[in-house]
């Protein structure tokens, strides 16, 4: 695994204290709703390990979180 590995974003909206700063860095991954109150995942949601890393290390409401892909089990076949 390295830090270009793809991995999946996602918003707590629970969480969420809105501000944009996850759009401003990654507006392919995050978007504000209308009244710029929650964010939310668009598109596939994934980034490169290091750029999920760095904005979820900077939401202020620590409403992000990386999903972890799952290793594939090597019990198959
Ligand atoms: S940076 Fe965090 S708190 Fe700010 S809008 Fe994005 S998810 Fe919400």
């Amino acid at each position: 695994m390295t830090a270009e590995d793809l991995v999946q974003v996602a918003v707590d909206s629970e969480r969420c204290i809105g501000g944009g700063q996850c759009e401003m860095l990654e507006p392919e991954a995050f978007l504000l709703d209308d009244e710029e109150v929650v964010s939310a995942v668009i598109g596939t949601g994934t980034l490169p390990r290091r750029r999920a890393e760095a904005v979820a290390h900077r939401c202020p409401g620590a409403a992000i979180s990386i999903i972890e892909p799952e290793i594939p089990s090597d019990t198959d076949g």
